[in-house]
C-alpha cells in the first residue's frame, strides 16, 4: 500500500517512538472500495501525551487533546489523529460520559458506528478487520458495529449517518439495522441542529438520495416534521403522477450534485398542502406555493443552522423556481432583470429537475428550457441591459442636466431602464438623453 507522503511520514514519526499506527474509519473504507480517498483519519496505539511528544515538531491544534485527538497541519491537510480509546454510557444520548484510552485498535473499533467503517489499515497495508466490514462492502450492506437497537439509543446522529451512507454509497441498510433506525427515530430530539444538518447535505448530495428520501420519510419527517403534509399528497392534476413528497424526493435525485440546487429542490414545494386548492373540474392547484415554500424553507435552514448565504441563495431559487417566461429574447430579458444570470442558469437545473420528476406527458418541455439556455447564453455574451449599471448613462449624467441629487435620480434611472427592457428604448448614450429631457421636462 502506497500512502500519500504527509500519511507515510506520520507513520514513520510513530514507528520511532516504536508507537503503532493506524489510518482508520473513511479511508479504509474507500481504498477497499478501490476509491481514492478524499481524507484521512489515524489512529495510534499511545495515550495523549505521547502523541503531543511524537508530533512536538510539527504544527498542530490540540484543543480536542483531552478526549485524545490531535489534529496535524501537513503539506496535504489536517490529518485526525486520535488514540485508541472505548467509550462508556451514554446518558445525555448524544456524547459518552468518559473516554478511557486503551492501547488497543480492536477496542478502538467496537466504538465506531458502521462495520463498513469500522476496518483499521497498517503502515504495511494490513487490514484489522473484526466485524466483516469488507464482506459486507462486498454485499453492499450498512450495518452497525454491535446491536443496532443499542448503537442508535447511544447515539442517535448515528441513523443520519445510516442513511448518508446508503445515500451515497449506494447500499442498502441491513434488516437489524433498518429496523432499529425505524424504532429510534424520536431520539433525533436530542441531537444538535448543526450536526443534523451536516449529515442532511451529505445525505442529499448521494446519487441515491431519491432512494433514501423515499424508503426513510419517517426520519426525514422527523428532522423536517413541516415535510408531513406532503408525504402521500395527491395532486390531482394532469402535471403531476407522484405525490408531492415523491416528486420531491425524486427531484432531488433527478438534479446535479451542487448543494444549493439539492436543498432547493428539497424544499421547493414544500408549501403546496397548504396552498391546495380545487377547481370545478377536480383539479389540484397550489397557487402562491413558491413564495409560501420560500418563506418556510427559510424558517427551516435558519433552524438547522446552515449558513446565511445558503439560506438566502436557496431562498431566491425556490421563489423562482415556478416562474416560467417564454423562450423568446424578450420576455428572457424581463426575467433576467428580476433574477440576474447566475441565478438563471442555476435555475434552469431547477426547472429540469422540477420537470423531470413530473409526468412524462410534459417532458417535450425539456426543448423549452434547452432553447431558452440558449437564448440566456448569448444575452449573456451580448451584454445585454438587465440592470441600471447596464445602462449606458449614469446618475451623474442626470443631475448634470439640472436634476439635484436625491432619490428621484435612482427613480428616473429605474424608468430608462424599464424602457430598456421593455425594447421601446435604445441602451445607447443619444436614445438615453434624448429619453431623459422628455421625462425632466
Ligand atoms: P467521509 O468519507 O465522509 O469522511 P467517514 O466514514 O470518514 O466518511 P467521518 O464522519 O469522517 O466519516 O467519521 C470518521 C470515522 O469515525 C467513521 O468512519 C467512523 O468510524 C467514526 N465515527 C464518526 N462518527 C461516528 C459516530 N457518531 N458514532 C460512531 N463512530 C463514528
Ligand atoms: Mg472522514
Amino acid at each position: 500500500m502506497v500512502f500519500p507522503n504527509n500519511i507515510a511520514e506520520m507513520f514513520s514519526l510513530l514507528e520511532k517512538e516504536s508507537v503503532n499506527g493506524y489510518v482508520v474509519g473513511g479511508a479504509v473504507r474507500d481504498i477497499v472500495m478501490g476509491k481514492e480517498p478524499t481524507d484521512f483519519d489515524m489512529a495510534a496505539e499511545c495515550l495523549p501525551e505521547d502523541l503531543l511528544r511524537i508530533f512536538a515538531e510539527c504544527r498542530c491544534f490540540d484543543h480536542s487533546i483531552r478526549f485524545g485527538t490531535l489534529n496535524v497541519v501537513t503539506d496535504d491537510g489536517i490529518v485526525e489523529i486520535t488514540c485508541c480509546r472505548r467509550e462508556t454510557g451514554y446518558t445525555d444520548l448524544r456524547r459518552p460520559d468518559s473516554v478511557e484510552f486503551c492501547k488497543d485498535i480492536k477496542k478502538d473499533l467496537c466504538r465506531r458506528d458502521f462495520t463498513v467503517n469500522a476496518m483499521a489499515m497498517d503502515s504495511q497495508g494490513n487490514i484489522i478487520d473484526i466485524f466483516d466490514g469488507m464482506g459486507d462492502i462486498e454485499r453492499r450492506i450498512i450495518r452497525t458495529v454491535g446491536k443496532a437497537d443499542v448503537r442508535f439509543s447511544e447515539d442517535a446522529l448515528r441513523i443520519m449517518r445510516a442513511l448518508r451512507f446508503a445515500s451515497t454509497l449506494g447500499f442498502e441498510i441491513e434488516e437489524d439495522t433498518k429496523k432499529a433506525i425505524h424504532k429510534n427515530i424520536h431520539l433525533l430530539k436530542n441531537i444538535s441542529s448543526e450536526r443534523i444538518y451536516e449529515e442532511l447535505t451529505k445525505l442529499i448530495m448521494g446519487d441515491c438520495a431519491a432512494e433514501v428520501l423515499l424508503e426513510y420519510s419517517d426520519v426525514i419527517c422527523e428532522i423536517i416534521p413541516e415535510l408531513s403534509p406532503c408525504v402521500g399528497f395527491e395532486q390531482n392534476n394532469p402535471h403531476h403522477i407522484y405525490t408531492v413528497y415523491e416528486h420531491i424526493a425524486r427531484s432531488v435525485g433527478a438534479c446535479p450534485k451542487d448543494k444549493i440546487i439539492r436543498l432547493c429542490m428539497l424544499f421547493h414545494d414544500i408549501a403546496k398542502p397548504l396552498m391546495y386548492t380545487e377547481d370545478e373540474k377536480g383539479i389540484g392547484h397550489f397557487k402562491g406555493h413558491p413564495e409560501k415554500s420560500t418563506d418556510m424553507a427559510r424558517d427551516i435552514l435558519t433552524r438547522l443552522h446552515a449558513d446565511s448565504e445558503t439560506v438566502k441563495l436557496v431562498c431566491r431559487l425556490i421563489k423562482y423556481h415556478d416562474t416560467r417566461p417564454s423562450a423568446t429574447r424578450k420576455s428572457l430579458i424581463k426575467y433576467l432583470s428580476k433574477v440576474g444570470f447566475e441565478d438563471a442558469k442555476l435555475l434552469l437545473d431547477v426547472r429540469r429537475a422540477d420537470l423531470s420528476a413530473q409526468s412524462p406527458a410534459y417532458h417535450d418541455q425539456f426543448e423549452y428550457l434547452n432553447e431558452s439556455e440558449r437564448i440566456i447564453t448569448s444575452l449573456e455574451t451580448e451584454g445585454v441591459c438587465i440592470s441600471v449599471s447596464d445602462l449606458a448613462i449614469g446618475g451623474g449624467d442626470i443631475i448634470e442636466m439640472g436634476v439635484p441629487a436625491g432619490p428621484r435620480v435612482g427613480d428616473i434611472l429605474k424608468e430608462l431602464l424599464k424602457r430598456v427592457i421593455s425594447g421601446s428604448l435604445e441602451n445607447d448614450r443619444a436614445s438615453l438623453i434624448k429619453a431623459l429631457r422628455g421625462i425632466i421636462e
